[in-house]
């Protein structure tokens, strides 16, 4: 595989705080490259610094092989960002918006004015081309600060939480135009502490966490060890944790742990096992009243909390 960015050993403190502290991973071409780790995890820093735009205190990045001090002009070239906070006009047509972002790349005339259009399709905005943003919905102005981003074609694009607090709809319509970009051979970094957007895009993930990374690989490799589980969660209404007696699940066929938190339990189950029936009967035989079940299966928010102890909304 061709590595498009090295990144190693990158440091960036602020004062005390360990933002980033000794990142080493690599870019492939062609691929989405998911971020994911809760808020102050490091990754706004991360890309802060790849998209030229923040100094690292040390460590080494390469963009195609050039170090990222070298031809800063060149690297910038090469890249779309999209950034966490809007950076659109408001009182200018959407087009305008995105033709002068891409006009600074040096495009002019009839090229211009083509992939001005190309990437307001792209995103989906192209009716809304003479609208001005300040008639939009947060998830188009999104949109189309991505438009700004891909108009000149970079070779990689990198976006910071692109779809925090906006609508369904355009959170699906950025993750679709995001593949397609892909499948187009645009190489993509992708910020995110949404576990679901990760699973759905990426393919290959880094988890950060305190300025290091805790995880690498594909979604596959990292849920290998989660592959064959299923946790229940049910939630109790007639008895408190302290009163609660668990032993008797063990003897369930399958059951693997059993946590209890407030009036809910989480059991950890072989996932081919049927068994919520005996656990569910069992509970009835002692009395027990459930209010509520769920059952999911191993996710990278597992693999999160397994290595850090943490949840990745905490
Ligand atoms: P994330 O993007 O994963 O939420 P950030 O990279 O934004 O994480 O932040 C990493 C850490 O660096 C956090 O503890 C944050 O408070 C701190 N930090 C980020 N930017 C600054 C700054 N400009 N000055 C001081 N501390 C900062």
């Amino acid at each position: 595989m061709e590595s498009i960015i090295e990144v190693k050993n990158l440091k960036k403190y602020y004062k005390e705080n360990k933002a980033v502290n000794g990142l080493s991973f690599d870019l492939y071409k062609g691929e989405i490259l998911g971020f994911l780790g809760p808020n102050g995890a490091g990754k706004s820093t991360t890309i802060s610094i790849l998209s030229t735009i923040l100094k690292h205190d040390s460590g080494d990045i390469k963009f195609f092989g050039t170090d990222i001090k070298e031809n800063k002009k060149w690297i910038k070239q090469q890249l779309g960002i999209v950034p966490q906070e809007l950076a659109i006009f408001e009182e200018i047509s959407a087009y305008k918006n995105v033709e002068f972002f891409t006009s600074l790349y040096g495009l002019k005339g009839k090229q211009l004015r083509s992939v001005v259009l190309e990437a307001l399709k792209m995103v989906g905005l192209e009716e809304k081309r003479d609208n001005k943003p300040s008639t939009f919905s947060g998830g188009m102005k999104r949109r189309l600060n991505i438009a700004c981003a891909i108009a000149h074609k970079p070779k990689i694009l990198i976006l910071d939480e692109p779809t925090v607090g906006i609508d369904p709809q355009s959170r699906n319509h950025i993750l679709e135009s995001i593949k397609r970009l892909r499948d187009q051979g645009t190489t993509i970094i992708y910020t995110t502490h949404y576990m679901e957007e990760v699973q759905e895009i990426a393919d290959r993930v880094i988890i950060m966490d305190s300025g290091i990374k805790v995880a690498e690989g594909t979604i596959a490799e990292l849920m290998e060890s989660y592959r064959n589980t299923r946790i229940y969660k049910i939630s109790i209404d007639t008895i408190k944790k302290e009163n609660f007696k668990c032993d008797f699940l063990y003897e369930i066929e399958g059951i693997q742990k059993v946590e209890v938190d407030d009036n809910c339990f989480s059991i950890t189950t072989i996932k081919e096992i049927e068994n919520l029936d005996k656990i569910i009967l069992g509970l009835i035989n002692r009395n027990i009243k459930i209010s509520h079940i769920t059952s999911e299966e191993g996710n990278l928010e597992m693999v999160f909390l397994k290595l850090t102890g943490k949840k990745l909304r905490d």
